[in-house]
């Protein structure tokens, strides 16, 4: 299924003989004693392994936007008011990989890029790891940004933690938007593409009991890495395992997610407005203007007849 038949395979160039057929990306929505505990789950390995062949990343940088267009997706349940709310997740540290930012919708869509898809680093050296606080950096800033109700863009952001990711969201939710929660990240690459990838946002509600966040806090605890429970038992059992003890009740339906930009030809050529008339010729008279889409890497050839058209007020219909 993969492999060969990817849109975006020859791009990248990085697509071994063998195809590996990762399952499609999906959340799941469920809570816990008593309604006390929000959790939701998401299954992102496509999810993520489509962003590294669209951009080209590092096995590092895979590993930083993996865990972030999880994270964005994840937010964008947890904050989003309305079915196709927008969760914007930017992670801006003094790592090499530079800014990670990540756009997720209560609909399942979600795209990202970061600044320097090359940058990468050797695995760290106690525990093997690929190194995401390392690549990001460990001092910065994380932003989230979301419409409120009124359709007001609203942003709130805090001082990185750690890089790592997981760490800086649950700060983040828990110290600017007092919401009490545990958040797990997880990206596992295996032969240089991404095999596993997912994550867990856990909410706790008012009325939640101590003991109640005691268990919670001890099998979170107690679960070690994300994609161990991933590539042994699904997100099902990683759910089931972060919620034991504690009645897990989960949603009927899967809402299933996708890379997905919202860019467009008709944008594309949109951008160019902003360039003045003679800049608008030189590029007529040099054969033309490539947009690149940075969240999603797409590249539009807009022609010297497309470029005239904008001067004459619009643009031509093209097939
Ligand atoms: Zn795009």
């Amino acid at each position: 299924m993969r492999g060969a038949a990817h849109p975006f395979a020859g791009r990248a160039g990085k697509v071994g003989p063998m195809t590996v057929t990762l399952p499609d990306s999906y959340i799941l929505r469920g809570t816990a004693a008593g309604g006390t505990l929000r959790l939701v789950g998401m299954e992102s390995s496509r999810l993520v392994e489509d962003a590294r062949l669209r951009h080209g990343l590092s096995k590092t940088a895979t590993a930083a936007l993996g865990r972030t267009l999880t994270a964005s997706a994840l937010l964008a349940v947890v904050l989003g008011k309305r079915t196709d709310s927008r969760v914007n997740l930017r992670i801006e540290g003094d790592g090499p990989v530079g800014w990670v930012v990540a756009e997720g919708s209560t609909d399942g869509r979600v795209r990202g890029y970061v600044r320097h898809p090359d940058a990468d680093l050797p695995l760290r050296e106690r525990d093997g790891k690929l190194d995401v606080s390392g690549i990001v950096g460990q001092e910065g800033e994380i932003a989230v940004t979301r419409l409120l109700d009124n359709g007001e863009p609203y942003t709130g952001s805090a001082h990185l933690v750690s890089g790592e990711i997981a760490e800086d969201v649950s700060t983040y939710l828990g110290v600017s938007e007092q919401i009490p929660n545990a958040v797990l990240l997880g990206v596992y690459e295996e032969g240089g593409r991404v095999a596993h990838a997912g994550g867990l946002l856990i909410q706790a509600m008012p009325g939640a009991s101590d003991e109640t966040l005691g268990r919670l806090e001890a099998n979170v605890r107690a679960m070690g890495q994300l994609t161990d429970h991933l590539r042994r038992g699904g997100l099902l059992a990683a759910l089931e395992r972060a919620a034991e003890g504690l009645d897990l009740r989960l949603a009927a339906e899967a809402q299933p997610a996708h890379f997905a930009c919202r860019c467009s030809r008709q944008k594309a050529q949109d951008s160019l407005k902003f360039f003045s008339a003679a800049e608008r010729q030189d590029m007529i008279e040099t054969g033309g203007q490539e947009i690149v889409c940075h969240w999603c890497g797409e590249r539009y050839q807009i022609t010297p007849e497309e470029i005239d058209a904008l001067d004459q007020g619009g643009a031509p219909a093209r097939a």
